[in-house]
């Protein structure tokens, strides 16, 4: 019996100090670990208890990480569990077998891509000649897989969201809008797709899910039972699926529930 567990990472599992949604007065702020520091400062972090519920849940299922970060800001984060088997980066671009980028993997979905989709470079160009620099912070390419730009959400005008989604829609590519990132990904590059060419290379008989926002949801989709938490872009819209579990908590308390109900779950007690 092999069960597979792969977790989106930010704001499902790892929060930024933005993001922690502490609620509770500070004497009783539950004790946070540091797990990735960036450019010397410390950037996310979980709950003591949950990072004592990663460790095991690392220890008793096939704990796949599994994000949209790229390779090198996936590194960065330094969990408390062992260094897993495989881990998702670039929301599928890229599977990492022990630690170590798996290229013919990366190869099959660059094929598929040059196949069904628009190129990087149409996409990446047509963002940054239609972006205005009123809102626009940062613009990258990740990986040669994807675009994002960083924006100021506030002055983001909701026109050129929905006119920039229609052009990439007809050229095999969904942009949508996660916290301060404006993501343009093609449309084959998949968490599901990854977690399902682990699950095949490891035999697994079950798959858990949980993550937070647009990008998770076909992840979400393909595992036996999923969690999501309370916030995001999923809550704000309402988002549910057969097999999802909607929590009430926000924030990093979310984080520690979700792990909870994971790693009960994993062990064949109750499953919602
Ligand atoms: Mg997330």
């Amino acid at each position: 019996m092999t069960t597979l567990v792969a977790s989106d990472l930010d704001r499902t599992l790892i929060y930024s100090a933005a993001a922690l949604g502490l609620t509770a007065p500070d004497a009783e702020a539950p004790r946070l670990l540091c797990v990735e520091v960036y450019e010397s400062r410390p950037l996310s972090y979980l709950t003591e208890t949950a990072a004592g519920l990663l460790a095991e849940l690392a220890r008793e299922t096939l704990f796949v990480p599994t994000t949209t970060r790229t390779r090198e800001q996936y590194r960065r984060i330094r969990l408390p569990v062992p260094t897993p088997g495989y881990a998702i980066c670039a929301n599928g671009g890229h599977l990492l077998v022990d630690g170590v980028a798996d290229e013919e993997w990366n190869r099959s979905v660059r094929s598929r891509l040059d196949s069904e989709c628009a190129p990087l470079a149409e996409v990446s160009a047509h963002l940054r000649t239609t972006a205005d620099p009123a809102w626009l912070l940062k613009e990258r390419v990740a990986e040669e897989l994807f675009a994002y730009l960083v924006v100021d959400r506030a002055e983001l005008p909701a026109s050129w969201l929905k006119s920039t989604a229609a052009w990439a829609d007809e050229r095999g590519w969904t942009v949508s809008l996660q916290g301060r990132k404006v993501y343009a990904v093609p449309r084959p590059l998949t968490k599901s797709a990854a977690m399902r060419e682990v699950a095949r290379r490891a035999g697994a008989d079950t798959a858990l899910a949980a993550g937070d926002s647009l990008l998770d949801a076909d992840l979400l989709l393909a595992a036996d039972h999923a969690w999501r938490p309370g916030h995001g872009e999923l809550a704000e819209e309402g988002w549910t699926a057969p097999g999802l579990t909607v929590l009430p908590e926000r924030g990093v308390a979310a984080g520690e529930e979700i792990l909870r109900r994971l790693l009960s779950a994993a062990r064949g007690g109750r499953e919602d």
